[in-house]
């Protein structure tokens, strides 16, 4: 460890190239899984530079597959990289990388949605949640039916300190289909600005980094593809629990082209229009505006005279519109 110390990239030894391995193990693309690679190795470096300075840090990949990425991480001297794998015919593929780097590699075979992502690393990589975020990252190009509800969890995560945010503001380096990265990260009034926007943006920094075009991966999908860089922020811009969120801006939401005052409304029973006063009038908010139109921290006007009504009127919060 004392020679990664003092080098700034490390030698990985010998290797198969990565379509080598993919040809020697027989991996063939799971069509069904969504499973598209990358063989460029110019293209994980820049994925994984995108995550930041990752020497002597701690890196849990997802879905690493043959482990293109996995080798850029291992290459620029992560002291530790765990990567969850959920199709066990690239384990060998892993496990041969993994004898080539000292114990610097660990493979988990599983399911990341099933995986909390608490202790995988020692103790002496956690940092307090207000300071600077621990070199703790989580990195992954994963199939787009995966990332999305991964993502989603792993916010929940982040606004409870649990999971993966056991170690402090861990940073997240993510894949996503284009839109839906242009859909993290848009502002009010931009096309994209949806309810992903608002909860991704209350809880973290977001950066749409670069676009990899969907011909660089092997087989080619549809769509290209979005790097985007998530880091939480110390104060989220919501002070409420994020299932109260969620409900808050889905129902907002789910009139888009609608002034939010319609939206509003189905927080509550349809007889209660005098709630849906309260929060218009208290929240301060423009009651014609559309959804996109609100910021952040409108939302979080609304959630609070929410929160407030719902402390005091039983039944209001478990209320669902159908
Ligand atoms: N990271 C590799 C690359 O960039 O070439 C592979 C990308 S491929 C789009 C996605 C990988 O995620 C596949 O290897 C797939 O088996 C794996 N995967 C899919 N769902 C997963 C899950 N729930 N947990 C862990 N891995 C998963």
């Amino acid at each position: 460890t004392s020679r990664l110390a003092t080098t700034t990239a490390v030698r990985l030894p010998p290797l198969p190239t990565i379509s080598d391995l993919v040809r020697l193990y027989r991996l063939r693309a799971q069509k069904q899984l969504s499973q598209n690679f990358l063989m460029d190795m110019n293209l994980t470096d820049k994925i994984v530079k995108a995550a930041g300075p990752l020497k002597n840090g701690y890196v849990c990949e997802v879905g690493p597959g043959p482990g293109g990425i996995t080798r850029s991480i291992l290459k620029v001297g992560a002291k530790l990289c765990v990567v969850v794998e959920k199709d066990r015919r690239f384990l060998p593929g892993l496990q041969l990388l993994g004898d080539s780097v000292e114990g610097r590699l660990r493979i988990i075979h599983g399911d990341m949605l099933r995986y909390s992502g608490e202790n995988l690393f020692p103790a002496n990589s956690i940092t307090e949640w207000n300071s600077d975020p621990p070199n703790v990252h989580l990195i992954g190009n994963l199939p787009f039916n995966v990332s999305l509800p991964l993502l989603v969890q792993w916010l929940h995560h982040m606004s409870n300190h649990t999971g993966p945010f056991t170690y402090g503001r861990t940073k997240m380096t993510l894949t996503f289909q284009k839109e839906v990265a242009q859909r993290i990260v848009a502002q009010i009034n931009e096309p994209n600005r949806c309810r992903l926007s608002v909860m991704c943006q209350y809880l973290c920094y977001v950066k749409h980094r670069f676009t990899i075009p969907g011909k660089a991966f092997v087989p080619k999908p549809d769509v290209d593809v979005g790097v985007v860089h998530l880091v939480p922020r110390i104060h989220p811009r919501i002070a409420h629990p994020f299932k109260m969120v969620e409900k808050v801006v889905r129902s907002v939401f789910h009139f888009r082209q609608k002034k939010c005052k319609r939206g509003i409304a189905i927080l509550f029973p349809r007889e209660r229009t005098d709630l849906v006063e309260e929060v218009s009038r208290y929240s301060g908010i423009d009651p014609t505006s559309r959804p996109f139109q609100l910021t952040v921290e409108e939302y979080a006007r609304i959630c609070d005279v929410y929160a407030n009504i719902c402390s005091r009127e039983p039944g209001i919060y478990e209320y669902e519109y159908r």
